[in-house]
């Protein structure tokens, strides 16, 4: 889509947050690098490479980019799609092969482009001889979380709540969250499994799920008293996670520090791989 090309100027604001968020969460740079895709040219090199291996129809079956048509369509926008966007799942098979992972952290959503990168090493291996591995996803324990409106969660759409949000703002989003539609009255028996809070509760706050649940399903309890508990669950979640960002936030050395030595460690391993691979290929000219 060509909507961000106008805001440029965001992207220095972004990468900054991000950086925040992972180390607000106990990313140890020590163990692993953070580091900018942009900043690694052996990525889109590789890039180019894949995208002469991974055939069109598969770029067009993942779900990601079959959703994005279908809105697209939908809202005439079709004709914008560029050629970067539709080809990014095939960047993304870039990005986790050019360190040759074996492990990659995913949510269930991103399943299909692990499933692509296996095929597009396999491709490669087969031609050429074995330089990639054929890196397996790692799902965690909730593998996905709807947004607050019971739709796909996305950043654009301003259903979720973000590691930066302030006690107040999770609150006005817990307050408008979506609910069991069948409840009207808090003494209505209601279907806990069909609401998105509900999910939230057993994500955040597994203590008091079982109880919320039961009690839900019985019509002893509000959804507003319910979304309390929630709003509660989670800024009791968020509070160590804030003060750790505000921490640093004050020591925009150490974490510029941080990025450029993660930058500096994949560059060095994104070498590599680019000289394994174009061995194989025999393109050593
Ligand atoms: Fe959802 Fe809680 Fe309301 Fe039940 S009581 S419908 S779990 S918000």
């Amino acid at each position: 889509m060509t909507d961000h090309l106008k805001e440029t100027e965001k992207l220095q604001k972004n990468i900054q947050e991000i950086i925040l968020d992972y180390l607000s969460v106990g990313i140890d740079p020590q163990k692993s690098s953070i580091f900018l895709q942009s900043a690694i040219p052996e990525i889109a090199e590789l890039t180019m490479f894949f995208s002469f291996l991974i055939p069109l129809a598969k770029v067009e079956g993942n779900p990601t980019v079959k959703d994005e048509i279908q809105s697209s369509q939908k809202t005439g926008r079709i004709s914008q799609i560029s050629f970067g966007f539709f080809g990014y799942p095939v960047s993304q098979v870039a990005d986790i092969l050019s360190v040759r992972a074996d492990l990659v952290p995913v949510g269930e959503d991103q399943l299909p482009h692990i499933e692509l990168t296996r095929e597009a090493a396999r491709t490669f291996n087969n031609l050429f001889g074995k330089v990639f591995p054929e890196p397996e996803g790692l799902v965690g324990k909730f593998p996905r979380l709807p947004g607050l409106d019971n739709q796909k969660m996305g950043k654009s759409l301003g259903n979720a709540i973000y590691l930066s949000d302030s006690e107040e703002a999770v609150k006005e989003k817990v307050q408008t969250a979506f609910t069991d539609p069948l409840r009207i009255h808090p003494t209505d028996k209601g279907h806990p499994q069909t609401c998105p809070v509900f999910q939230y509760h057993q994500a955040f706050n597994s203590q008091e799920a079982r109880e919320v649940k039961i009690l839900c399903e019985k019509g002893e309890i509000g959804c507003v008293a319910c979304k309390k508990r929630l709003e509660k669950a989670l800024n009791n979640f968020l509070g160590p996670i804030r003060e750790k960002r505000k921490y640093f936030a004050s020591r925009k050395k150490y974490y510029r520090q941080v990025l450029e030595e993660g930058i500096k460690k994949t560059k060095k391993e994104a070498e590599k791989t680019m000289k394994l691979v174009k061995e194989a290929m025999k393109f050593n000219f």
